[in-house]
């Protein structure tokens, strides 16, 4: 068996512990004689399993008691209409920051339920940087600001906290959740879709605060209600039973490597590599400003587009996968999420030095 470097920006690498214990577990999980995809949501196994997840969820991310944290399904694209579903509230807005393709789904989506006021947009760069607090222009009738936090595309990255007031925050942190610690108290509502940096595709976390719910409309589906959820503790229907117990043992594997202080370091370690080459270098090209550059998911260029195609057999040839980057970027996209080592980050870089020698 040999595996690949994976670079790819979702579904992505799992750390290779967490895919040996699953493969140990498989048949037979704690000697129940099942494995987890078989079991009963509602038996003991794995109700143990899911509050064994989210209790692990709440310690890595110190999630404070007046925080839900909701098991859902449908993606961080389902939470693009779910937010102003449940968050409006009445209310007429909500304000929205455009920094990328999506943000820019996420705004789409809400159009549908409300006005949205774009309260600042780096459309005028080609989404390259993220826009400062100090030139958004919030509407005094939004019910919540949204923001993503990590635009997986463009490789934009939040490194502050917006300071919204007493309007709620709302933060698509899909593509760099559990990457560093955050402060969640800053938040009104987070939400990820699972297959960046926490598991397998169909699983979507919400963690929203418990005076948010209770906001929808009397008409909307139980479904897309959070306080439903929240009141069923994620078990309105079956849930993503899989899908939630690989999530758990990720958790359980990086409150042992150290928590999300020594995944920080590790990811800032990471990205440095990369950005380092990529800053000496006269052959490849960053897009990003360099403040706002992502430790998740780096863009780069080369010269020629023309040289793409032997630049990725070249790294295929090497075990380096899924380098090809977004068809609205171009070039190529590293994501280095949890699950990727320093080493990996290494190889790709010494690859890069070769082929930029080589054709300089
Ligand atoms: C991948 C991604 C999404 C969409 O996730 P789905 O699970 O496919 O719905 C939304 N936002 C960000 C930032 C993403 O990276």
């Amino acid at each position: 068996m040999s595996r690949v470097i994976n670079f790819s920006a979702g579904p992505a690498v799992l750390p290779e512990e967490v895919l040996r214990q699953a493969a140990e577990e498989m048949l037979d999980w704690h000697a129940s004689g099942m494995c987890v995809m078989e079991m009963s949501h509602r038996g003991p196994e794995f109700i143990a399993i899911a509050e064994r997840a989210e209790a692990d969820l709440r310690e890595l991310m110190g999630i404070p008691g007046e925080y839900r944290v909701l098991f859902l399904q449908g993606g961080a694209t389902l939470q693009f209409a779910m937010v102003p579903l449940n968050l409006l509230a009445g209310k007429p807005a909500a304000d929205y920051v455009d920094t990328g393709e999506w943000s820019k789904k996420a705004i789409k989506e809400a159009q549908k339920f409300c006005r949205v006021n774009v309260a600042a947009s780096a459309a005028d760069a080609k989404y390259t940087y993220m826009p400062e607090q100090a030139g958004w222009r919030l509407d005094p009738d939004a019910a919540y600001v949204h923001v993503c936090s990590n635009e997986t595309i463009g490789g934009v990255e939040l490194h502050w906290v917006p300071d919204t007031g007493e309007v709620p925050l709302v933060v698509d942190m899909s593509s760099h959740i559990l990457s560093r610690p955050v402060d969640v108290t800053r938040y009104g509502l987070i939400y990820a879709g699972a297959q960046k940096n926490i598991g397998p595709a169909g699983l979507t976390i919400v963690i929203v605060r418990e005076n948010l719910l209770g906001r929808a409309p009397k008409s909307a589906p139980s479904m897309l209600d959070y306080k439903v959820h929240a009141d069923a503790q994620s078990m309105l229907n079956t849930p993503p039973t899989y899908a939630v117990y690989i999530a758990g043992l990720v958790f359980q594997w990086l409150k042992r490597q150290g928590g999300l202080a020594e995944m920080e370091r590790r990811n800032v370690a990471k990205a440095k590599v990369l950005y380092d080459l990529l800053d000496a270098s006269a052959f490849y090209r960053s897009p990003v400003r360099k403040t706002d550059r992502s430790r998740m998911n780096v863009p780069f260029t080369l010269p020629d587009p023309a040289l793409d195609a032997a630049f990725l057999k070249g790294a295929a040839e090497r075990g380096m996968v899924q380098l090809k980057g977004h068809r609205s970027v171009g070039g190529m996209r590293a994501s280095l999420y949890n699950a990727m080592p320093l080493e990996g980050v290494q190889r790709l870089v010494d690859y890069m030095r070769e082929f930029g020698a080589k054709r300089a």
